[in-house]
């Protein structure tokens, strides 16, 4: 049957028609989609021990179903087809449906023109440099892990190349994550953050005051984890998460899951170490946020979904970092924590706890480290991917490599390549171009923040009272309710009127951590 043809003219109803049949489909995928997310979040959260092989097949078939859900040709025909009307020039469809079918086909394309071959090859390679990785890690020995590295690349080069990028493979794993964003232009906003951070950093590793401060607050032990949970579920209620739309459990990894009227964050408790169940929470409750931020009524469409991974990132870094890490912040909320935790908190000024909040301490470890150390291991992950990408780096001189930028960058050499090379589980996944997002979203949050300031004023005001709601509703209209229509440096074009630069960045941690530890 060739539907093309009989529609070589259509008429608007007929155009309707087929953008609604578009929706509906792309619903179904993502309504399965969620039915994933919702079985992840359970086998992470309350799976019993033996159960797992059971979760594992209703997982597998799940996928399955979404994946044909998502690669429908009769998507891939209707699209054909608005495609076609769309560039007949007779302004039959408006600027949402031209999103949808933007994204619906650029989505439509990854699923389904990846070979087979390729797919269940990259599952199994990942399932093995897991176990790989897993192993070097615990012994040091990077180089049993270095031949699935090396075909993981390979596999990222074919995949780039089955989807048209077969010239630029670096650029289609940062597009995958962040689409629009290429490697040059984040190379070089990230040299620019280089240049400046860099000295930022180098003087606040060598502050007595930053030493004396990261020893202080490992005397914050002893907190009840009951009254924990009672604080955070205070602080996200206030900051504007909806818990009838949501939960927060508890899990061995922090995440945020889900979309629409479900969203499920998980943090995790250590009684010595309060500070970060809490700000794990709030990170999360930023993503969701987000989520819950998003259009209800275009769930599961283009427009209904979040615009990117640097994006969603910034979205919980802004509110952990630049909200829930300022004084305004803890003038608000720290009567009621201390009414929570007196005894711990006896011989601890406000001084001492806004400093406890705002420790930096330099760290061999990514996922220990404090918001300024933060972008240098990023920055470090990215020269490598790009080099190893290029060519110009071979996978057996990785760890010398790392060693190099280690010290230029963070000053620190690691000892062995289990806290250096073999730290992260992202390379053992073949998720290459993912971790620049981080940096990117930091940048994000910090010149969206410098916009809404500018545009909002008195916001410091509403946090001293506990009222987040001006923020929120801000960061709704600017950046939740518009979905997939911005890349993410359209966005923040759009949004703040300058192109995305690490300039707000910068300037924002100078300003809080300078005046703190220098
Ligand atoms: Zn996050």
């Amino acid at each position: 049957m060739n539907i093309t043809a009989s529609v070589a003219t259509p008429s608007s109803e007929k155009t309707r028609t087929l953008h609604d049949s578009l929706l509906a489909k792309l619903r179904r995928a993502h309504l399965l989609g969620t039915v994933s997310g919702l079985l992840g979040w359970d086998e992470q959260v309350n799976l019993p021990p033996d159960s797992a092989d059971q979760r594992a097949e209703q997982m597998a078939l799940v996928a399955e179903l979404q994946h044909a859900a998502a690669t429908d040709p009769e998507i891939g025909r209707i699209l054909e087809q608005l495609e076609k009307t769309a560039s007949s020039g007779k302004a039959e469809l408006g600027p949402d449906q031209g999103v949808n079918i933007r994204e619906a086909r650029r989505d439509y394309d990854r699923a389904t023109r990846l070979p087979a071959t390729l797919v269940s090859e990259k599952a199994r390679l990942t399932s093995a440099a897991y176990h790989a990785w897993a192993g070097a890690r615990a012994g040091n020995d990077f180089a049993a892990f270095a031949p699935f590295l090396e075909k993981h690349i390979d596999l990222a080069r074919r995949e780039a190349e089955a989807l048209g990028w077969g010239d630029r493979p670096y650029d289609y794993a940062i597009d995958k994550h962040d689409p629009g964003m290429t490697s040059e232009r984040t190379a070089a906003l990230f040299d620019e953050l280089k240049t400046g951070l860099v000295p930022l950093v180098r003087a606040l590793d060598a502050s007595p005051a930053a030493k004396a401060g990261a020893e202080a607050e490992t005397r914050l032990r002893n907190f009840d984890v009951k009254a924990q949970q009672e604080f955070l579920t205070e602080v996200t209620t206030a900051m504007g998460f909806n818990y009838r739309r949501g939960r927060i459990d508890v899990s061995l990894h922090p995440f945020c899951e889900g979309a629409g009227a479900d969203i499920r964050m998980t943090t995790r408790f250590h009684a010595d170490k309060p500070l970060d169940a809490l700000f794990s929470a709030i990170h999360e409750t930023g993503h969701g946020l987000y989520e819950q931020g998003l259009p209800l009524p275009l769930q599961g469409t283009p427009l209904g979904q979040a615009a990117g991974m640097a994006v969603h990132e910034s979205q919980s870094r802004l509110w952990e970092n630049q909200v829930a890490r300022s004084r305004a912040f803890w003038r608000h909320f720290e009567p009621r924590y201390r009414g929570l935790f007196s005894q711990q908190l006896e011989g601890f000024s406000s001084d001492d706890l806004y400093r406890a909040v705002n420790t930096v301490s330099p760290t061999l470890i990514r996922v220990e480290a404090d918001e300024v150390h933060y972008n240098l291991h990023i920055l470090l992950r990215f020269d490598l991917e790009r080099r190893l990408f290029s060519g110009a780096l071979a996978v057996r001189d990785l760890p010398e490599a790392w060693r190099g930028l280690s010290q230029e960058l963070l000053g620190l050499v690691p000892e062995t390549d289990s806290v250096g090379v073999l730290q992260d589980i992202h390379w053992s996944g073949g998720a290459f171009g993912y971790f620049p997002s981080y940096c990117l979203g930091n940048m994000i949050a910090a010149q969206l923040w410098e916009t809404a300031q500018a545009n909002v004023s008195g916001l410091q005001a509403d946090f001293s009272r506990g009222d987040f709601s001006r923020l929120l509703g801000w960061l709704r209209e600017n950046v939740h309710t518009q979905g997939r229509r911005f890349t993410a440096l359209e966005l923040v074009r759009h949004v703040s009127g300058e192109e995305l630069s690490p300039a707000p960045l910068l300037a924002y941690l100078k300003n809080r951590y300078a005046s703190l530890w220098l």
